[in-house]
């Protein structure tokens, strides 16, 4: 069978498509030349499914994405203390390339925008050490997160260079205001290269993904950054981390995010996952017009604003397999497989994707394609606490799709599953209190159970 999930995405990426507005970026010229009809949205769950569709291999320099990975970088390498004697944590509401710093304390806003964001490039390795052994380790520690190694453009690193005297400037400000210790041209040499990394959309959403499982690498299972240095970087973030309209994005959207020039952006959302979409199109803010379109439109339609916080809990999903003779609707001696999935706990969209990915291992085609079916599925809602909407949407899609040509059962004494009455699906499903209804519906009275076998 196949997922619903990469069509959706389709769905959510043809929608944005028709937005023609905002140009790319055009103070580096490499960028202003980016082909504007490049298109892509991925997404990682925190257990490490990638989906992605659209130019999903394309790649493009990371820029301002770089930023919130850096920061957990810093603080690994000098402590959060350390760090926020140089860098605040406050939104700025001021364009990223401002030259500002926080009356008072003389640091810049926060690590998000450019002032910022050099400041805290210096504070990687040693902060006396080399532009090369600071590029070299933020390459190895983005490389890690990807999954796989990168490398810096050096086509967008000259590109930017040749025409960096704002970055320069903040530079020398820091330098002045004492909250950089090294020479301030090698600072912003190291920051244009930290920008000009390259990645495509899956490896941004793995690495937001490790960001949303709190520092685990969701692929890996490798602990990579911290727990609190997480909550940090994901708290700045969620104020300050789409430019000037941090307030907008966290109340519309209500994801931790970042974006960049290239027309990238990702959001991490804790305990479920990492997104990442791409296009070059920029609002006068500096946000791709269409990736804030399809973060949008992935955030109402998944339930994924973290503030709607609607149920606490986790779901856990078994599979099994039960073989069944004897019962009234089967010849004398036939056994027949049927295939059993049960759902436990608060279920939202991670548990449905979890479910949804065990109904794909157990129903999935032979060698020569066609789909080894048993001849009932049974799903089992007996343990299920709640399903939210979208787990729900996600469980009776999942349902339509294999009633088409497998009988379908359904446990569910509570009724958590509420199939609508005017459900295509509703005649041909039934609905009953426990498993020996279950069984003796599929084989009939003095159905027995032959062997079951554990599939996880
Ligand atoms: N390299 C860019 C700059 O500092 C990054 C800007 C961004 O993506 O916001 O101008």
């Amino acid at each position: 069978m196949k997922s619903p999930i990469p069509d959706y995405l389709r769905n959510v990426l043809e929608k944005a498509r028709p937005l023609e507005g905002g140009e790319p970026a055009n103070y580096i010229d490499v960028l202003a030349d980016a082909d504007p009809s490049r298109m892509a949205v991925s997404l990682c769950t925190v257990d490490g499914s990638v989906y992605s569709v659209g130019d999903d291999e394309v790649e493009f320099s990371i820029q301002s994405i770089s930023k919130p990975f850096v920061y957990a970088l810093a603080i690994q390498d000098q402590g959060l203390e350390a760090v926020l004697e140089k860098v605040g944590v406050e939104p700025s509401g001021d364009a990223f390339n401002r030259l500002s710093l926080e009356a008072g304390t003389n640091r810049p806003m926060n690590p998000m925008i450019n002032a910022g964001a050099v400041a805290t490039h210096a504070l990687i390795a040693s902060p006396n050490g080399s532009v090369e052994k600071r590029v070299d380790r933020i390459v190895q520690a983005l490389s890690r997160l990807a999954g796989r190694q990168l490398h810096v453009d050096q086509e967008v690193y000259e590109a930017e260079l040749k025409d960096a005297n704002r970055n320069m400037g903040i530079g020398y400000m820091l330098k002045a205001a004492g909250m950089i210790a090294c020479d301030p041209q090698d600072a912003v040499r190291g920051y244009i290269a930290q920008c000009s990394i390259n990645v495509n959309v899956r490896d941004l959403a793995v690495m937001a993904a490790t960001l949303g499982n709190a520092g685990i690498h969701p692929v890996s299972g490798e602990r990579i950054i911290p727990q609190e240095s997480v909550r940090q970087v994901l708290s700045v973030m969620a104020t300050c981390g789409m430019y000037n309209s941090s307030g907008e994005w966290i109340s519309n959207v209500g994801i931790p995010a970042k974006s960049g020039v290239s027309g990238g952006i990702i959001g991490a959302l804790p305990g479920q996952l990492g997104l990442a979409v791409f296009s070059p199109r920029l609002d006068e803010r500096g946000n791709s017009v269409r990736g804030v379109a399809m973060c949008k439109k992935l955030s109402h339609d998944m339930g994924f604003h973290m503030m709607d916080m609607s149920q606490i809990g986790r779901a856990s999903v078994r599979s099994w397999t039960t073989t069944i003779a004897g019962g009234s609707k089967m010849p004398h001696a036939c056994e027949e497989q049927v295939a059993v999935f049960e759902l436990r706990g608060a279920v939202r969209f991670a548990g449905a994707e979890r479910l949804t990915r065990a109904i794909m291992r157990e129903i999935r085609p032979d060698e020569k394609g066609r789909e080894g079916r048993p001849c009932a599925v049974i799903f089992s809602f007996r343990h299920t606490y709640s399903l939210n909407d979208v787990a729900r949407r996600l469980i009776h899609e999942n349902i339509h799709r294999l009633a088409v040509d497998t009988n379908v059962v359904v446990i569910d004494p509570a009724g958590v599953l509420k199939l609508p009455e005017d459900d295509p699906m509703k005649p041909i499903v039934a609905v009953v209190q426990n498993e020996a209804e279950a069984r003796d519906y599929v084989g009939g009275i003095g159905c027995k159970i032959v062997s079951t076998a554990d599939d996880i």
